[in-house]
């Protein structure tokens, strides 16, 4: 099955990894340039 994941969050790459595990051909769709970026700038600030 073809699945699509809008959102690349944690829920959202969550979703695609299990999806695609489970042996869907999955797209993740982000409108940001890269992934879980407000969950790691806020570990660097705190490191
Ligand atoms: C400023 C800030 C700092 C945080 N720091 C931490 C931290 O240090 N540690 C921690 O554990 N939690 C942190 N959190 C909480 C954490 O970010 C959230 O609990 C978590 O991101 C929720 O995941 P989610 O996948 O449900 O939603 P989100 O992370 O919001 O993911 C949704 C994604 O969907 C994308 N999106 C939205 N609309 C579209 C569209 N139309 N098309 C394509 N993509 C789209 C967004 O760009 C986003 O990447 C922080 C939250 C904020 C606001």
């Amino acid at each position: 099955m073809q699945v699509i994941v809008i959102g690349g969050g944690p829920a959202g790459m969550m979703a695609a990894i299990k999806s695609a595990e489970n042996g869907n051909e999955v797209t993740l769709l982000e409108k940001m340039n890269s992934l879980r970026k407000k969950t790691v700038n806020n570990r660097k600030r705190k490191m």
